[in-house]
Parts: structure tokens; sequence; C-alpha cells
């Protein structure tokens, strides 16, 4: 016998026990409260219809307690199938560890893929730094360069303004030679 939690018994034996399938599928057959059964559950209320589907009871039928919240539910079950024999068990769970291991491997590609996001992140994150830094030294560059062209444009000025006084001195100079 496969149990498949602690504490539950998974013999179609007992009448009933009180042990909550955390996993079940919807079943088109088996589904919807069974008021015409004479089943109840520990509340004394008509069962819900389930079909299993964890471990080596996946596919199997059962009954369990109708109500809707976990914390509400009196954790009835009753088996309407019996267990599975140990060849189908075994087939059974090997599908479960190849689905375990597909789920594992699809985690493994998930946290792979995350880790190179964060990474690119932080590259962006480093780019961005160094263009504003890029960006400051651009900045006082430019103002360096205007500085220097408005020097330069003053040196012009008093070079043309020193070349304006040199020629008008000429000229008088010239003028004294004349009259001389
Ligand atoms: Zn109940």
């Amino acid at each position: 016998m496969v149990s498949w939690s602690e504490g539950s018994i998974s013999s179609w034996d007992d009448e009933s026990v009180t042990s909550q399938l955390s996993r079940t599928i919807p079943c088109y057959e088996w589904s919807g409260i069974g008021h015409e059964l004479s089943s109840c559950c520990l509340h004394v209320e008509p069962c819900v219809r389930q079909v299993a589907f964890q471990s080596t009871d996946t596919g199997r039928r059962f009954l369990a307690c109708a109500k809707e919240k976990a914390e509400e539910k009196c954790g009835y079950l009753e088996w309407i199938d019996p267990e599975w024999s140990v060849a189908m068990q075994f087939c059974i769970g090997q599908l479960w560890s190849m689905h375990d291991k597909e789920n594992e491997d699809r985690i493994r590609e998930n946290l792979k893929f995350g880790e190179e996001i964060f990474k690119v992140i932080g590259e962006k994150r480093k780019m961005e730094e160094e263009l504003r830094f890029f960006r400051l030294d651009f900045a006082k560059m430019v103002d360096e360069k205007e500085e220097a062209i408005n020097q330069l444009r003053s040196a012009r000025l008093a070079i043309s303004d020193l070349k304006e006084e040199v020629e008008k001195k000429k000229l008088a100079d010239h003028g004294c030679t004349n009259l001389h």
C-alpha cells in the first residue's frame, strides 16, 4: 500500500477516514454534491464527489466534505475506487516524477533567466551613471570652450584697438615730419 500523506489511510476498505486530498481534478462524470448518496461527512451533510490528482491515488474517485472554505472542512474522505495495482501505481509514480522534474527544470530556467535580467539591469544602471558623468564632463567642456572663445574675442578687440592707435600715431608722426 502506498501512503500519500502522513496520518492518512489509503485503503478503500475503510468506510471513511479523516483526511483531505489537497489536489483534485475536475471530472465531468464524477462531480457535484451527492445529495442522493447515503454518505455523509462529519458535519452530517452530503459529500462532494471528487477525483484525486496526486501521487499514486491519481484518478481515484472519492467523497469529501462539501464545505468550500478549507478551514471549515471536516476532513472526511471516502474512497469510491480501490487502490490501483502495484504496476499502475508504479507507472503513475513515474509520470509524476517526470512531471516534477520538468517543473524543476522550468524553475531552474526561470531562475537563470531572472539572474540574466538582473545582470542586464545592473549593466543598464552602470551605463546610465556613466552617461550622466559624460554629460557633466561635456557641459563643463562646453563652458570652458565658450570662456576661451570670449577671451579670444576680447583679445582680438584689444589688438584691433592697438592697431588703430598705432595707425593714428603713424599718421600724426608723418604730419609732424612733413611740417619740418
Ligand atoms: Zn464536513
